[in-house]
């Protein structure tokens, strides 16, 4: 599969078009931001584990019946996938304290949350990504009551099975942000699965293995990367 015009460069991804119009190709960037594109670097052979990463759990989930956008991995940094209408609203998913809600909510990080947590942010550069409630979706027109009902759904399905996938890999799975887009009419799992979008902790020591390092400052951050794709890939970066 060859790639054609791009259609658009993303922070941290590029996709192209095909000579098929109903397939696309992801190519994965090395570089990384933070906090609205404020915060910019470089995280050496980021684009290659984290396309690698991706595939790998793409595979699990397709198995498991979840419907996702994956086709198949073409090269060290290009996955081809289906082309979707994006949704614009980033389904974050919780099972442990951190980050955003910590803050909002005045709680420590890493605790256990009795249920997981599911919330919903408007996926809008200019107005930094706000939360946002199924009326504002609503309101917005972002995506149906059905829509929402199923992304819901399906999110807290993805969560239980990479759960599982990551706790045997001694990887706890702190949180997550998934995307979801529409294909003639069939709503699948797009984007990517990737330390990137991933609160990823090590089980033992409780390390941070992901984007955290960068966001804020802890260092070894290749290193990171590249422990999470020997776990999840099984192979030696
Ligand atoms: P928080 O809301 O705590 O900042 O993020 C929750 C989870 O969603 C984290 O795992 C984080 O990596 C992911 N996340 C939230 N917003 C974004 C985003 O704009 N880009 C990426 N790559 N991940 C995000």
């Amino acid at each position: 599969m060859e790639r054609r015009g791009k259609i658009y460069e993303g922070k941290a991804k590029i996709l192209y078009e095909t000579d098929d119009p109903d397939l696309v190709i992801q190519y994965f960037k090395d570089e990384a931001t933070a906090f609205d594109a404020k915060k910019r670097g470089i995280i050496e052979r980021k684009g290659v584990y984290n396309n690698r990463i991706s595939s790998v759990l793409f595979e699990y989930l397709s198995k498991q019946r979840v419907r996702t956008h994956f086709v198949k991995q073409l090269s060290e940094r290009e996955m081809l996938v289906k082309r979707l209408e994006i949704i614009k609203i980033e389904v974050v998913v919780r099972n442990l304290s951190a980050g955003s809600l910590s803050k909002r909510l005045g709680l420590e990080e890493g605790i256990p949350l009795a249920e997981p947590v599911v919330e919903f942010f408007y996926k809008n550069d200019a107005l930094g990504d706000p939360m946002i409630n199924e009326d504002h979706i609503r309101l917005l027109n972002l995506a149906t009551p059905q829509e929402v009902t199923a992304i819901r759904k399906r999110a807290l399905l993805v969560n239980e099975l990479l759960r599982e996938f990551l706790d045997a890999r001694d990887v706890i799975l702190v949180d997550f942000k998934l995307e979801y887009g529409r294909h003639h009419g069939q709503l699948l799992l797009g984007d990517e699965i990737t330390p990137d979008g991933c609160r990823l902790w090590d089980k033992k020591t409780l390390e941070k293995m992901d984007k955290d390092r960068f966001r804020r400052d802890l260092g070894k951050i290749e290193e990171a990367y590249q422990e999470v794709y020997r776990r999840i890939c099984g192979e030696a970066a």
